[in-house]
């Protein structure tokens, strides 16, 4: 899922220097009318999916192990349980990294399979319920079923105004089945309007309601920070993978003539140090990843960071 900023995910993976958010393929079972792939169209994004075998894959993030160390992995983009023998995937790569895979936890098979065969140390699932397209008794089944065999498997829900009405009382059912369900903010637009900033007082309540505490505004997005200008570790210590191997500094810095390079190019790098962000708002939360621990928690708990200072190299100037 995207368009959402999630709270609460508690990894059990340890930190790792670099994080790579890959986007595996544009495929998808599900039909999610606030997903951006929805909207964008599966159809053309699909034309830039790549289908490789475990032993491809093994090449290209075991010469990424070689230049960045054990790094972590967030599988994303479409579902990644549908992605061909994607169990043996993850049990090659995870020699080399930590994998956290977002998942709408809808194919049984296939997660049977991963949780016989991966490794619950090295690799984590943050299920993402979707009562819009699946039920919920076979999706929490999966998750106890991934629990069961030791992985961490959050559950998360996005605040999409259609389905908030109901919010409360799934994640009381949750917590009858022993599952602490998490939220999403929604970015995007719904009935012409643009959230998060369009939330009604009821539904910050029931927000406010489903987290379960008082929190700043900043850390549920709900009066985001401008950070245009800021340097960012995007494109340095994190990177968006694309479904055609092409690599971006971070989910909105993804168009046209931004890309660093493609993962399949041997001579392929990061750079080598933070540049400017260029959009006002970091929508995804991925400034968590990319920016100064430091900076990172002065971000989340005091609502502001340090000054942003002299850009070291300016990127390209992009709406947002
Ligand atoms: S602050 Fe966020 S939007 Fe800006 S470059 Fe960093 S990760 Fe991207």
């Amino acid at each position: 899922m995207n368009a959402e900023t999630s709270l609460n995910m508690a990894s059990a993976l340890p930190k790792r220097t670099v994080v790579f958010a890959w986007d595996m393929h544009y495929s998808c079972n599900y039909r999610c009318p606030y997903c951006w792939y929805t909207t964008t169209g599966w159809t053309e994004l699909a034309k830039k999916s790549v289908y490789k075998t475990a032993q491809e894959w093994a090449e290209v993030w075991e010469r990424m192990h070689r230049k960045y160390g054990r790094c972590q992995l967030r599988i994303t983009a479409g579902e990644p349980f549908t992605y061909p023998d994607f169990p043996q995937i993850i049990t090659t790569l995870t020699q080399w990294h930590d994998v956290q895979v977002t998942s709408n936890c809808s194919n049984t098979e296939a997660m049977e399979k991963f949780a016989a065969q991966a490794d619950p140390k090295r690799v984590e699932v943050d299920c993402t319920f979707h009562p819009l397209q699946g039920e919920f008794e076979p999706f929490v089944e999966n998750v106890l079923r991934l629990r069961r065999s030791k992985f961490t498997a959050n559950v998360c829900y996005l605040a999409y105004p259609p389905q908030m009405p109901q919010m409360g009382e799934f994640k009381k059912r949750f917590k009858e089945r022993g599952v602490y369900m998490n939220m999403a903010i929604f970015w995007g637009r719904y009935k012409d309007k643009d959230y998060p900033f369009a939330y009604t007082d009821q539904e910050k309540a029931w927000i406010k309601e489903v987290i379960g505490y008082e929190t700043g505004p900043e850390t549920v997005n709900l009066d985001p920070l401008v950070i245009r200008g800021k340097v960012c570790g995007a494109g340095q210590r994190y990177a968006v993978v694309q479904a055609d191997g092409k690599v971006y500094r971070c989910g909105q810095l993804c168009h046209e003539g931004m890309s660093l390079g493609s993962i399949f190019d041997p001579a392929f790098e990061l750079f080598p140090t933070g540049r400017a962000c260029s959009v006002d708002y970091c929508k995804s939360k991925e400034f968590q990843a990319a920016w100064e621990d430091e900076e990172k928690q002065a971000m989340l708990e005091k609502n502001k960071f340090s000054s942003a200072g002299a850009a070291s190299v300016g990127a390209p100037s992009q709406g947002s």
